[in-house]
């Protein structure tokens, strides 16, 4: 009911400005066009109403494009919630523990981290996701996930309605020798016969809206496992590239220390609870977060500090051992690279044996990051940043002979 609320206040009327942008176009252009096919298919040629399963049928059509919608809306609309600005930790000595964020003028809380795109710190920012022009973080996580379920379900009953519809009417109009298969086809031959017959174009429209409910199946139902993964470990993917750079900073300085994610509940049930509650609201208020025992409320802003502070691991140096050419979904490196290419405007580059990169962020499939640029090129301050595979890049060794500012540093410590 809260997030409903929050949806209808009508000071967020100029959150409406969040649809004109490709992302939310391309997407509810989706949703409109497989839904009405999938009406359109059912009540005129497939699943007339006035039988009991066309009118279920009918009815779980109009189910699905409102539960999808909802979930769609609440988070474009309700957000991921942004670190009030001039936010300060209540003790004010725990401010040693945080970053600050120039720019929102506060203290970053934890988990939270500055999104360039809606320039507001973010709560427990997992990425920015342009398909809803908006981040994905503390608010928003459930409604997210929910419409990354829903619409890949919602998906495959159209494509149902799609395929059934045009093999029945084929099959009603060309029954060339297709006796011998036993379909029970009732739901075809029945009287009135269609008002409008079933014709190239209707075919054409429902072959096409098959195209896209299948596309969208696979590649939201993808993102639907990622979302759960990072939901049942408590883990935004921003926080375990944390993670991975503490292991090699932990690694590399050979410190006795060990690096416990503070906010996994060790129970899959109790990390997905903090994010679906019966009232839509997720657990907490997005700055304060329940932690693992034995950990510091601030194990993670503290290792994030200590990475800054190491040059380092602030960007891991990767050297290139596969050209790319700087698809978004590039075919030849692998189906998971395929599938998973990051759900972001920012660009790709392409990448040439040999090149050095470093590197600032990563998923498991893909990595972000500045080439290393030689010095003539690199005078007038540009810069060639991006995403690419991650399985066209090694990490360098550090006693690597070339990496001497490494080695330097090494030893200074
Ligand atoms: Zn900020
Ligand atoms: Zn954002």
């Amino acid at each position: 009911m809260g997030v409903l609320c929050s949806v209808i206040r009508f000071e967020n009327l100029h959150e409406l400005k969040r649809l004109c942008h490709w992302g939310p176009i391309i997407a509810l252009g989706v949703i409109a066009i497989c839904s009405t096919m999938a009406m359109i298919d059912s009540v005129l040629w497939y699943w007339p109403l006035h039988t009991t399963g066309g009118s279920v049928n009918f009815i779980m059509l109009i189910n699905w494009t409102v539960m999808i919608l909802y979930n769609y809306f609440n988070a474009m609309f309700v957000g991921p919630g942004y670190v009030p600005l001039k936010w300060k930790p209540e003790k004010a000595q725990d401010s040693m523990y945080l970053q600050f964020c120039k720019v929102c003028q506060a203290y970053k809380a934890p988990r939270s981290h500055h999104c360039r795109k809606c320039n507001r710190c973010v709560m427990k920012m997992d990425h920015h996701c342009p398909w809803i022009n908006n981040c994905c973080g503390y608010q928003n996580h459930a409604s997210f996930t929910l419409f990354l379920l829903l619409a890949p379900l919602g998906c495959i009953h159209a494509a149902f309605i799609f395929v059934m519809t045009m093999y029945t009417q084929l099959y009603n109009r060309i029954s060339f020798g297709w006796n011998t298969v036993k379909i029970d086809m009732s739901a075809v031959k029945r009287d009135p016969l269609p008002i409008i017959p079933f014709g190239l174009s209707a075919f054409a429209a429902s072959l096409f809206a098959l195209g896209l409910a299948v596309g969208t199946t696979i590649a939201v139902g993808m993102l639907f496992f990622i979302q759960m993964k990072v939901i049942l470990r408590n883990k935004t993917s921003i926080e375990s590239w944390i993670e991975e750079k503490a292991k090699d900073r932990i690694q590399y300085y050979q410190t006795a220390e060990s690096f416990v994610f503070p906010y996994d509940m060790g129970s899959r049930w109790q990390n997905f609870k903090q994010v679906f509650t019966w009232s839509g609201i997720p657990e907490g208020d997005g700055l304060e977060w329940p932690i693992r025992e034995g950990c510091h409320p601030y194990s993670l802003t503290i290792e994030q500090l200590k990475q800054k502070a190491d040059k380092r691991v602030r960007s891991v140096r990767y050297k290139v051992i596969d050209d790319y050419s700087g698809a978004c979904c590039p075919f030849n490196k692998g189906i998971k690279t395929f599938f998973t290419t990051p759900c972001t405007e920012e660009p790709r580059i392409s990448l040439k044996k040999g090149e050095l990169i470093l590197v600032t962020r990563g998923l498991r499939h893909w990595m972000y990051g500045d080439k290393i640029l030689d010095h003539l090129t690199t005078e007038d301050g540009s810069r060639i940043r991006g995403w690419f595979p991650r399985k066209c890049v090694e990490k360098c060794h550090y006693d690597a002979e070339s990496d001497q500012i490494s080695e330097g540093e090494k030893k200074n410590r």
